[in-house]
């Protein structure tokens, strides 16, 4: 109950920005205000699958796109 993380499904059109799968953690990223959530390339469609926003604010983690698990 102390989770103040919003969650979004697949289907969602939850905004541009990075977001995170809940369950494999992958990370995908909207590009337009009217993306929807893809399903998750390693999850699939599955109704368990949610995503979180990644705060990417002021974050130094920019550069780092390996997607090499
Ligand atoms: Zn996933």
């Amino acid at each position: 109950m102390a989770s103040d993380v919003q969650t979004h499904a697949i289907g969602e059109s939850a905004g541009t920005g990075q977001y995170r799968c809940c369950k494999c953690g992958g990370e995908l990223t909207l590009t337009g205000p009217r993306d929807q959530l893809p399903p998750c390339p390693q999850c699939g469609t599955g109704a368990d699958v949610r995503y979180t926003p990644v705060d990417g604010h002021a974050s130094t983690s920019k550069g780092i796109e390996s997607q090499q698990r």
